[in-house]
């Protein structure tokens, strides 16, 4: 009786013309999907994406230029520098744990100077207190002005300086900038994160 009553909800609530309509949707979603599967090779859904001129255009989803870096470790290491999926204390320092609550962002500084915060930008081109920091990016920047001499001399932040080399077109300075993000990540996890006492409580209080 229940499961009868159940078919009839479903016939009666799919008949409806909202849900013909999701009906519809997700049928022709279907197709596409395997349309694209068959042509590209891939299930992805074209997606309206920004073109060199800022303008939106449809285009699929393709494999992105990271993703083709050869060595696996350093594959790794720069998709977690894209997707905030690392250690650095800006991330870690975010969400609260057993002991710990949510270090605001101005507080969640570097673990070597404790001059600045523990951002991406700041480990691996800023900060100026680790002499192993220095050398990898001393090898790096003689690397990609090899590569790329137009890139700026001159920063205005170290924000704007990894965002031009996250934007650089040259498969070659990706690749280099996978190896810093994973030499650099590997020096940082070698010491323990700085944890502000303020934000810190035991179980007593
Ligand atoms: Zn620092």
């Amino acid at each position: 009786m229940t499961r009868l009553l159940t078919s009839w909800v479903s016939i009666a609530t799919l008949s409806s013309p909202f849900y013909s309509r999701k009906l519809g949707s997700f049928l022709f979603a279907t197709v596409a999907q395997f349309w694209l599967w068959v042509t590209w090779g891939t299930s992805s859904l074209p997606s309206s994406q920004r073109n060199e001129d800022g303008e939106l255009v449809q285009m699929p989803l393709k494999l992105r230029q990271y993703l083709r870096v050869p060595v696996p470790a350093h594959r790794k290491a720069i998709t977690r520098l894209y997707l905030s999926a690392h250690r650095l204390g800006i991330e870690v320092l975010r969400y609260a744990e057993r002991y710990r609550e949510r270090t605001p962002r101005s507080w969640r500084l570097c673990r070597f100077c404790r001059r600045a915060v523990e951002s991406e930008s700041h480990a691996l081109l800023g900060c100026m207190a680790k002499p192993e920091l220095a050398v990898l990016r001393g090898d790096f920047l003689r690397d990609v002005y090899d590569l790329v001499p137009d890139l700026p001399r001159i920063w205005d932040s170290v924000d704007t300086f990894l965002l031009a080399l996250v934007h650089c077109r040259k498969f070659d300075v990706t690749r280099r900038l996978a190896k810093l993000a994973f030499d650099v990540f590997a020096v940082y996890a070698a010491c323990e994160i700085f944890k502000p006492a303020e934000y810190l409580y035991t179980a007593l209080e």
